[in-house]
C-alpha cells in the first residue's frame, strides 16, 4: 500500500511574480490547480537555484531519492509504531507553457499547510518536542534500523493534518554517500546519532552506528550542505502565511 499524497492535476497555474519560500536547494513558487480532483486547491512549483545544465541530473535524482523515502515511510507505517499514516507529498515534474519561465521544468506537489520542521540533516530538532515531533525522530530512527545501517532519512519537514502528517523533500543520507547534494554520507549519520535521544516512539532494540567522539557536522537547523556548499541556511516554512485548520490529508 502507498502512501502517497499527490497532485491529482494536470494543470496549474503559478505566480512566479514573488517568490514563496527558498530551501537550501531550491526557490518555491505557489499557485493554484486548474485541473482534476484538486481543482482550485493551492499548490507548489520548486526549481532549482543552481543553473540549468546541471538542472537534468538534478530533477531524476530528486525523484529517486522521493521514490526511496516512499519506501522507508511505506514500511515505517506497516510497522504500525503509531496508529496514524504519514504521507510523503510526491512531485512530479512539470513544465511552464506560457510566461517568462516557457519551457522551463519544475517539481510540483500540493501545498501543505502549516508547515515546520521536525529535524534537520545535522541533528537539529525542534525544541519543545511532543507528538508529531518526536514521531518524527523516531521515522528517522527506524530508517536506520530497519535498511540495515544504509540509509537514514531525516531532515523531515510538513504539516500536520486531523488524520496524520504530511512530508515534503527529505533528505536520505546513505552510507555511500549517493543521494543527493544534502546527502553528508557517515559523518553526517554519526552526527545526527551522537545528538538523537530516543523518544518514545523509538524501540530500544532499534540499531544504532557506534558513537566515537564528537559530532563533524555542525548541527543546523537548516539543511546543511557538502563541502562546496558549507552554509546551512535556514529553510523558510513553505506556508508561513496559511493559518488554516488542520484539515485531512486526502480532502485538504
Ligand atoms: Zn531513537
Amino acid at each position: 500500500m502507498a502512501y502517497t499524497r499527490r497532485n491529482f492535476s494536470t494543470r496549474a497555474t503559478i505566480d512566479v511574480s514573488k517568490v514563496f519560500g527558498s530551501g537550501s536547494f531550491k526557490l518555491v513558487y505557489a499557485g493554484t490547480y486548474k485541473t482534476g480532483q484538486r481543482k482550485g486547491q493551492s499548490c507548489v512549483a520548486k526549481e532549482f537555484k543552481s543553473g540549468s545544465v546541471v538542472e537534468e541530473h538534478y530533477f531524476e535524482e530528486e525523484l529517486n531519492i522521493c521514490a526511496k523515502a516512499q519506501e522507508i515511510i511505506n514500511e515505517f507505517n506497516e510497522a504500525e509504531i503509531i496508529e496514524q499514516e504519514i504521507h510523503p507529498n510526491k512531485p512530479e515534474i512539470w513544465t511552464y507553457t506560457g510566461g517568462r519561465k516557457s519551457g522551463q521544468k519544475n517539481l510540483v506537489e500540493p501545498m501543505i499547510t502549516n508547515f515546520e520542521k521536525f529535524n534537520s540533516n545535522s541533528g537539529w530538532v525542534k525544541q519543545n518536542s511532543n507528538g508529531w515531533t518526536v514521531v518524527m525522530q523516531a521515522l528517522s530512527h527506524f530508517s536506520y534500523h530497519n535498511s540495515g545501517g544504509e540509509y537514514l532519512l531525516c531532515d523531515l519537514q510538513g504539516g500536520r493534518y486531523s488524520d496524520g502528517c504530511v512530508l515534503s523533500d527529505p533528505v536520505i543520507m546513505s552510507k555511500d554517500q549517493d543521494c543527493g547534494p544534502a546527502d553528508l554520507g557517515m559523518d553526517g549519520i554519526m552526527s545526527f546519532f551522537q545528538r538523537h535521544r530516543c523518544g518514545e516512539y523509538c524501540e530500544s532494540s532499534w540499531s544504532k552506528p557506534p558513537i566515537i567522539g564528537k559530532a563533524r557536522i555542525p548541527m543546523t537547523q537548516g539543511t546543511s550542505m557538502q563541502a562546496y556548499l558549507t552554509t546551512g541556511r535556514t529553510r523558510l516554512p513553505l506556508s508561513r502565511a496559511i493559518k488554516n485548520r488542520p484539515s485531512p490529508i486526502l480532502e485538504d
